[in-house]
């Protein structure tokens, strides 16, 4: 294992005589290298250094040990050669490595410089060694490693390159090559300015500063991800990560790593971080970008007192009906159509986002005057209403809509967000397709209504819900034939409420399901009681919300009429018009059951939603309530033969006709005129407690309007 190095001293021919001065002696003995002197097979002289070197103390090299007990086995033929031939004067010097052997048998590496001196006639060996085990492990590490850095680079998916920070020259392995779409035959890249002109421009900063702190040793690796430009004029995304050789001073010298190709992964984490923010349907913002984006012009507001935005919520109307009658694929299908109308009309710097089912906002920023978000709400508004071309089928849509202007006193974007949804409600409570502008007034009406509901939890238990009793007339007989059970709330402060106002309420929360179930008990019982009061049978019709329409209802019914023992078909369950358009696919089956039950079914507010006459048929209904909006115009024209049309189709369907809002002797005359058989009204009575009711019926009042 010895190396022979190249003779640096073997020019002279006169052996040196040394002077053995006391300064030199201190020198010798304060050296780092351990020196020895050797005549014949023994050592004459030795530092301490040296005699450490071996493990031995001073005395036991010079009293007894040979130069070659302190050398390993492996190397002794050499060592032993190298002295002979110094000894005996054929060379004059040798530099050489050994394998050492300390006290212990522990095996050392040993550089030595060995000369031969000739001193009163005697011939010596006078030398100087250091222990290189240290240094020869570094060295056998690194080309271990470099080794294996070979073989990485020929298997290795990752490219890698090597710069010679001296030299200014770079080396890229063919892997390297080929991630960028270099062919093999094109010439070899060598000049490293090169690497970073493929480098987006955007990284490239980056990339220089990664380098640079590495370089100037403040990292303790390289490590940068970048786009590079590839041959085929896509960007990928890279991964290089090296490390510097340095000098002695710590300079590097040599920068040398790999490079990986990361662009599918990068994908996936972009991809990852806009789904996180983004809409999966319609590909628009989600409601936490959308936050964010308004936190972001809050705070400029907060910089630039000048600066406007607004925010608009959108709340599609009837999108319900659509869902529930032509199923969710369709109703996707159309968020997804008006996702793209509402992007294509606002400006490129405007944010659309999806906040979730049928609800969108937009966010405006930097319009000229406050006027401007009811224009381009009403642009909005506008681009909605063209067919949606949907699976074949013609789809529209219509959206009601909220706009709240940015201000000082908004501090969290919940805030307008909550606004401009009040506003919302306010435009949708005006009719559908409207829109309107928040004012702090909407927070009362807000407050109200949500101070309504809470009381409204409580008002059933109680027992803060009343019925009144409408009695109906036949335009035959002028007898009270049954009535309509409508219910109302008696407020502890407010008074009486009229259904009108806590209806709405109670079905957007769920409400409208219990006090729906006690209404049909009530109902039940109070007619049955009158029943026997009175000589003939008396019917009670019951209003249904759609909310209602869960098979539920029918225990609710079963139970009603069992509880209460009132014969089945004195029950009338009356259903809107608009309710059977808006959900007429889940209603059917609970209508055909309820059917089944032998309870009737009254068609109501007949003549303000345009339904078809097919559902007519289709639900069986016993009868047709004429809107009082027609009743009120009967004596007029084509009102009158409106009326007409209604009564000889209901006839041919074998329906009843029941005329609402009967107010004058006049429109019961007419009505009966036309072939009307049943009417209720101010006329005839408003709606009476049960008790009043009762009264009525045991008097067996007969009305008059001749
Ligand atoms: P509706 O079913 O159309 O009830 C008839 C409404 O017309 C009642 O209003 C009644 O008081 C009113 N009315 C009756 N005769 C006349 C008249 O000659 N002239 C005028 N101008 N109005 C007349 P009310 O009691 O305010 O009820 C309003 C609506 O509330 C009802 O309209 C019904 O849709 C709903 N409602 C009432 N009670 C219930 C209930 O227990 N459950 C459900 N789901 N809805 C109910
Ligand atoms: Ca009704
Ligand atoms: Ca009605």
């Amino acid at each position: 294992m010895s190396q022979r190095h190249p003779q640096p001293q073997s020019t002279t021919t006169e052996a040196p005589s040394i002077g053995v001065a006391d300064r030199y002696r201190l020198l010798v003995e304060q050296s780092l290298a351990g020196m020895y002197v050797i005549e014949g097979d023994r050592f004459v002289y030795c530092n301490e250094r040296f005699a450490q070197m071996f493990g031995y103390s001073v005395g036991e090299i010079l009293h007894g040990l040979t130069p070659l007990m302190l050398v390993h086995e492996s190397t002794r033929d050499v060592v032993s050669e190298s002295l002979r031939r110094r000894l005996e004067g054929e060379t004059l010097s040798d530099h050489y490595n050994f394998r050492g052997q300390r006290k212990g048998g522990e095996r050392i590496d040993i550089e030595t410089l060995g000369t031969r001196a000739v001193i009163d006639g005697k011939s010596l060996v006078i030398g100087t060694v250091l222990d290189v085990t240290e240094r020869r492990r570094a060295d056998e590490a690194i080309r271990e490693s470099e080794e294996r850095y070979a073989l990485a680079a020929e298997g290795a998916t990752d490219g890698l390159w090597d710069w010679d920070v001296r030299a200014g020259t770079i080396y890229f392995s063919p892997r390297w090559r080929a991630q960028i779409g270099l062919a093999i035959s094109d010439a070899p890249e060598r000049d490293p300015k090169r690497w970073l002109l493929r480098v987006h421009h955007d990284d490239r900063d980056r990339l220089n500063s990664a380098l640079k702190l590495h370089l100037s040793a403040r990292t303790p690796h390289f490590e940068c991800e970048y786009r590079a430009l590839h041959e085929d004029g896509t960007y990928r995304w890279m991964l290089a990560r090296g490390q510097a050789v340095r000098d002695e001073r710590g300079l590097a010298t040599r920068l040398a790593g790999s490079q990986t190709d990361i662009t599918e992964r990068k994908l996936s984490e972009e991809k990852l971080a806009h789904d996180a923010l983004h809409d999966a349907l319609t590909g628009l913002p989600n409601r936490s970008l959308f936050m964010d984006r308004l936190s972001q012009a809050m705070a400029f507001q907060r910089r630039r007192a000048d600066s406007r935005y607004a925010c608009v919520f959108l709340d599609l109307d009837r999108f319900k009906a659509i869902n529930e009658s032509l199923g969710h694929v369709v109703g996707d299908r159309l968020i997804s159509s008006v996702g793209q109308r509402l992007i294509a009309s606002v400006r490129p710097g405007d944010t659309v986002a999806r906040l979730g089912g049928d609800e969108f906002c937009v966010l405006f920023e930097e319009y000229a005057n406050d006027a401007e978000p009811l224009k381009l709400v009403e642009k909005l508004q506008r681009a909605l209403l063209p067919a949606h071309k949907i699976d074949g089928t013609e789809l529209f849509s219509q959206a009601s809509a909220g706009i709240a202007l940015g201000n000082a006193r908004y501090s969290r974007p919940e805030e307008i967000v909550r606004d401009a949804e009040i506003a919302m409600y306010r435009a949708k409570d005006e009719g559908r397709g409207g829109v309107a502008v928040f004012q702090e007034s909407m927070h009362a009406v807000a407050q109200a209504r949500l101070q309504m509901e809470t009381d409204l939890r409580r008002a059933l238990e109680r027992g803060e819900l009343r019925l009144a009793y409408q009695p109906v007339v036949s335009l035959g007989t002028g007898r009270i034939v049954g009535c309509e059970a409508l219910c109302n709330w008696e407020h502890p402060q407010r008074g009486n409420i009229p259904p009108a106002e806590f209806i709405p309420i109670a079905e957007e929360t769920g409400l409208i399901v219990p006090i729906g179930a006690w209404a049909l008990r009530e109902a039940c019982s109070a007619a049955a009681a009158l029943s026997k009061q009175s000589a003939h049978e008396l019917t009670v019709a019951v209003n249904l919300s759609a909310r209602q329409f869960e098979p539920e209802l029918i225990d609710h019914v079963r139970a009603a009429l069992a509880e209460s023992g009132l014969p089945a078909h004195q029950l009338q369950l009356e259903i809107t018009e608009s309710l059977l358009m808006e959900h007429a696919g889940p209603a059917a089956p609970i209508l055909a059951q309820l059917k089944n039950e032998n309870v009737h079914l009254l068609l109501d507010d007949f003549g303000t939603g345009y339904s078809s006459l097919g559902y007519l048929h289709d639900f069986r209904f016993d009868a047709l309530k004429i809107d009082r909006s027609f009743v009120a115009r009967a004596g007029m024209g084509n009102r009158a033969e409106l009326v007409n049309v209604i009564v000889s189709l209901a006839r041919t369907l074998s329906m009843d006709v029941i005329a609402e809002g009967v107010e004058t002797a006049k429109q019961a005359a007419q009505l009966q005129a036309l072939g009307c058989q049943f009417a209720q009204g101010f006329y005839f009575s408003r709606a009476i407690t049960a008790e009043a009711f009762a009264q009525m019926v045991r008097e067996d009042r007969v009305f008059s309007w001749r």
